[in-house]
C-alpha cells in the first residue's frame, strides 16, 4: 500500500522515481495521459518521483464520481462526518514523522518545519471535526411576525488547489472543511510538490472515508488545474496560489456566477518597528518572519521598516543575528526548484545592478550544482518603487528601509498592491491601534508573528485575494444559506 511504499522507499531514494497515481473513488488509477513531469529533491536536485499531467477527461471523471458522492455525504449526520475526520487526523497522527520526512524532501524545507506543518494539517483535521458539532445557526422571531431562521447546506463539489510552499498543511486546510460541512471534493496539490497529497489519499482509504468524497488529482496549472476549475459541475473553488492565477480563474469562471469563490493569494508583507521595543525580540520576531521556511511562506515579512533613531542600531544587531541563527541547511533549507531558484537570483542579480547594499548574502552562482541553497539576504539601499520592494520574490530576500514618524511607516506599509498581513512591534498600547487598525492587511500580528487560531478570518485585502477562511468563514465558502420566513 501508498504508506508502507513510501516508508520504503525513504530509504532508497533518488534509486527510482516514483510514479503518482491519481486517487479516484478510493482506487488508484494510473493516468492514462502519456506526460509527465519529474520532481526533484530540491536538496539535491535529484529526480525522485513523476506527476502525471491529467487531462481534462481524467479531470471530468473525478468531478462526475464526487458529483454522485454528493448525494449520499451530504446527507450525512455531522456526527458522522465528526467522526469520519476523527480517524483522518489519529492516522495522520500515527504517519506524522513519515509524513514530515517526505515534505521535507519533496519541498526543501527543514524536517523541524515540516513536523511543524504536519501537526497544523492534524489540527485542520481535528478543529473542524468539532467545530460542525458546535455551530450555531440565527433563529430570530421579531414582533411575533414571523419566525425567522437560516438553514444552510453543501454547497457542491468544490476544486481545491493550492500551490508548493506548504503543501500538506494548505490542502488539508481546504479538504477538512469542505467534506466537515458536507461537501466533496476533487483536489489538486501544486505539480511541484504532490507527494503529501498522494500520501494522504492512503489515509482517506484506510480512514474508511466513503468512495468519491475526496479525489486527488496531479497535474500542472494549464491542463489539469484549468479544466478543473471549468468544469460547470464545480459549485466552488478553494484557491491558495499566486495573484496571477487568481486572476486567471476569475476570468474562466466570470460566467458560471454560482461558483463560490475562495482565492488566497500573493503577499509583500510588511513588518513595522517603532523606536520603544524590546531590540532582542524585535529582531528575534522579525527575523523568524522574514526567513522561516527560508523565506516560502505566503505571510513572511519581506519589507521591513525600521523607526529612524534605532535603524542603524537594528541593521546592525538584526545582520549578526540572521548570520548567527539561520544557517544554510540547519534553520535554512533549500528553495523549492530550479525555476524558482533562477528566480529569486535573478532579484539578486537586480539588487547588484540597482548598486543595493548586501548585509548579508550575495549572488549566488548561475547554475547551482548540489541542490537550490540559497543563503540569507539582507538588501538595504534599495528604492521603495524598485521592483526588490514592490515584488513578491518568495525566497530567502528581505529589505530594510527607515521610516520618521507614524504616518510616513503607514503610508510605506500600504504603499504595495498587496494586503496580505503585516507585523506591527512597538510596545505603546495606543500605537498598536492607531497603527493597527490602518495597515491594509487581513492580519495583523502585533509582537508576534504566524500565531494562528483556527476560528479567526484568514485571508488577503485587496489583491491578495477574495474573502475568508477558518470557522465560521469556511462554514461561508463551503455551504449554502437560505433564509426562510415563517409567519404564525
Ligand atoms: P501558482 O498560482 O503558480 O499555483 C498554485 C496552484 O494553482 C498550483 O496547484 C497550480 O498547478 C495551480 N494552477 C496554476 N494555473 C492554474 C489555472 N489556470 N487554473 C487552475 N489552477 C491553476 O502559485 P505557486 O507558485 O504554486 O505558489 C506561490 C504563490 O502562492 C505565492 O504567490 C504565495 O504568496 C501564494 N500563497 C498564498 C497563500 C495565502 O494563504 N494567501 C498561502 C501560500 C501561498
Amino acid at each position: 500500500n501508498t504508506l508502507e511504499k513510501a516508508q520504503s522507499l525513504c530509504s532508497s531514494l533518488g534509486s527510482a522515481a516514483f510514479p503518482l497515481q491519481n486517487f479516484i473513488s478510493n482506487t488508484y488509477n494510473t493516468s492514462t495521459s502519456t506526460e509527465y513531469l519529474d520532481s526533484h529533491n530540491p536538496k539535491t536536485g535529484k529526480i525522485f518521483s513523476r506527476v502525471p499531467i491529467s487531462s481534462a477527461e481524467e479531470v471530468d471523471r473525478a468531478v462526475q464520481d464526487a458529483t454522485e458522492a454528493f448525494a449520499g455525504w451530504s446527507k450525512t449526520t455531522r456526527a458522522v462526518r465528526s467522526a469520519c475526520l476523527g480517524k483522518i487526523t489519529k492516522l495522520i497522527e500515527e504517519n506524522r514523522e513519515l509524513f514530515a520526512v517526505w515534505e521535507s524532501i519533496d519541498q526543501g524545507k527543514t524536517l523541524e518545519r515540516a513536523r511543524i506543518e504536519v501537526d497544523r494539517a492534524i489540527s485542520n483535521f481535528s478543529y473542524f471535526s468539532t467545530y460542525i458539532l458546535h455551530e450555531e445557526n440565527t433563529v430570530r422571531m421579531i414582533d411575533n411576525v414571523a419566525l425567522t431562521y437560516e438553514h444552510r447546506s453543501p454547497a457542491g463539489v468544490f476544486a481545491l488547489i493550492s500551490p508548493w510552499n506548504m503543501p500538506l498543511y494548505l490542502l488539508t486546510w481546504k479538504i477538512a472543511p469542505c467534506i466537515a460541512f458536507g461537501c466533496t471534493a476533487v483536489a489538486k496539490p501544486s505539480e511541484v510538490t504532490s507527494i503529501s497529497a498522494f500520501l494522504l489519499t492512503e489515509v482517506f482509504r484506510r480512514a474508511s472515508l466513503p468512495a468519491g468524497v475526496v479525489n486527488m488529482v496531479f497535474g500542472n496549472g494549464a491542463t489539469t488545474g484549468s479544466a478543473l476549475v471549468k468544469h460547470d459541475k464545480i459549485k466552488g473553488i478553494s484557491f491558495t496560489g499566486g495573484t496571477a492565477t487568481g486572476i486567471q480563474i476569475r476570468k474562466d469562471t466570470a460566467h458560471q456566477i454560482y461558483k463560490h469563490l475562495s482565492l488566497e493569494l500573493g503577499g509583500k508583507n510588511p513588518t513595522l518597528i517603532f523606536e520603544d521595543v524590546d531590540m532582542e525580540k524585535a529582531i528575534a520576531t522579525a527575523a523568524m518572519a522574514a526567513f522561516e521556511n527560508q523565506g516560502e511562506i505566503c505571510l513572511c515579512g519581506s519589507r521591513i521598516y525600521v523607526q529612524k533613531s534605532i535603524y542603524a542600531t537594528f541593521v546592525t544587531q538584526f545582520t549578526a543575528h540572521v548570520a548567527e541563527k539561520y544557517q544554510v541547511g540547519q534553520r535554512i533549507g533549500a528553495v523549492v526548484s530550479l525555476p524558482h531558484y533562477q528566480k529569486i537570483r535573478s532579484y539578486l542579480a537586480l539588487a547588484e545592478d540597482e548598486k543595493a547594499v548586501f548585509e548579508l548574502g550575495s549572488l549566488p552562482p548561475s547554475t547551482p550544482e548540489n541542490g537550490y541553497w540559497i543563503a540569507p539576504t539582507i538588501l538595504t539601499s534599495v528604492s521603495p518603487t524598485s521592483r526588490i520592494m514592490t515584488e513578491e520574490i518568495f525566497g530567502p530576500v528581505v529589505t530594510i528601509y527607515p521610516f520618521e514618524d507614524e504616518a510616513e511607516a503607514v503610508s510605506l506599509a500600504n504603499g504595495n498592491p498587496n494586503g496580505l498581513a503585516a507585523v506591527l512591534l512597538t510596545k505603546d498600547g495606543a500605537r498598536i491601534r492607531r497603527v493597527g487598525e490602518k495597515i491594509e492587511a487581513g492580519l495583523v500580528w502585533v509582537n508576534c508573528w504566524l500565531v494562528r487560531e483556527l476560528g479567526t478570518g484568514f485571508g488577503g485585502m485587496k489583491n491578495s485575494g477574495t474573502g475568508r477562511e477558518g470557522g465560521a468563514f469556511s462554514r461561508e465558502v463551503f455551504t449554502n444559506l437560505r433564509t426562510l420566513h415563517v409567519p404564525d
